[in-house]
């Protein structure tokens, strides 16, 4: 019988080095679950880096191979899924461009995250060329690729707008070549740093795939609990405790059960529950831990991956060129 074609999806990561337990619950886990139904494609996005972190290369190849490992101790199977490296496929930058042409400046001014980062960030200057138009170069990121959809949080939906945007220009101004893909909204429950903000490499508070037992434990130890709950004896809160919503993820019903019983009537004391979260924790990253330790010994397997996935992705992305150009009689007859 022969083979139904899965549908397409497309999603990238900038290479930011180790990945922590926020990335793995807020998209990893995802993309993992994701493999089996569709045909995946998954590139690290290092050009994307490059919008707002053009003065800090230094660390791009290790970023890179670091971030990878977690992929692929995580769950990703590059025999599942195809792993690219987007600065190694020139289309995409020739796309970008081609697509910068009818890109319209308003339609870029007033994508939110635009306007949220150059207010936010401070440390580096965001007024670029290339930070204005990162959003036409994710829209070549994705139609390249003609996925079906793109796996995305909510606050990256407003980009998966303004790709249809793009892809239904193109075609009304010349043949139509691209489809408008959905956005696949990823369901990502709270999982907030050590110290209760978002967990964030650059705030100091995350837990890391790769964090060794004892550092993830001293870790999960330090963490800031229900502000309200001073002594032993004090009833707690779980509903705003963020030790609490790491059970919700990672512990048995059993336990996160217990907790949510136990806190309110001050039976369980924080530091058994944090050795609850630690044990949860270290269980849940054991495995990980494992499969990465094989891949660090042999770290060129790494690269041959993304060359692998690279060399698929190019067969794509070069059909669709042809097309584009083909489509904008940019080919000579
Ligand atoms: S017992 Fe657990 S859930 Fe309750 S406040 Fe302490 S750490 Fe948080």
């Amino acid at each position: 019988m022969p083979e139904i074609a899965k549908p397409r999806i497309l999603s990238g990561m900038r290479p930011t080095g180790r990945l922590h337990l926020g990335n793995y619950v807020g998209a990893l886990q995802n993309w993992i679950q994701l493999q089996n139904p569709y045909e995946s494609y998954h590139f690290v996005a290092d050009w994307h880096m490059l919008t707002t972190d053009y003065a800090s290369t230094g660390e791009l190849q290790t970023d890179t191979r670091e971030m990878v490992t977690d992929w692929l101790a995580a769950g990703l199977d590059p025999s599942k899924c195809t792993m690219f490296v987007q600065s190694r496929l020139p289309e995409h930058a020739e796309l970008h461009l081609l697509f910068s042409m009818i890109s319209s400046l308003g339609w870029l001014e007033r994508v939110p995250t635009y306007k949220e980062q150059l207010e936010n960030v401070k440390d580096r200057d965001l007024h670029t060329y290339g930070f204005l138009g990162y959003p036409v170069l994710q829209s070549a990121d994705i139609l390249m690729y003609k996925p079906y959809g793109v796996p995305v949080g909510e606050d990256q939906v407003p980009h998966v707008e303004l790709t249809r945007e793009i892809s239904r220009r193109f075609n009304h101004l010349y043949q139509p070549v691209f489809p408008e893909p959905e956005a696949l909204l990823t369901p990502s429950p709270r999982l907030p740093g050590t110290d209760g903000r978002k967990m964030s490499k650059s705030y100091g508070n995350a837990i890391f795939l790769s964090d060794p037992p004892e550092v993830a434990s001293k870790k999960v130890a330090g963490m800031m609990t229900d502000p309200a709950r001073k002594r032993r004896w004090d009833k707690g809160n779980p509903d705003v405790c963020p030790v609490f919503d790491f059970h919700k993820i990672l512990s048995s019903t059993e336990v996160v059960e217990r907790v949510n019983r136990e806190c309110r009537t001050a039976e369980i004391g924080c530091v058994e529950c944090k050795k609850l979260m630690a044990h949860s924790v270290n269980e849940f990253l054991d495995p990980i831990r494992e499969r990465r330790r094989a891949f660090e010994q042999n770290p060129n397997q790494i690269w041959e991956i993304l060359e692998a996935g690279t060399c698929r992705a190019r067969v794509v992305a070069q059909t669709t060129m042809n097309e584009v150009r083909s489509a904008m009689n940019l080919v000579h007859k």
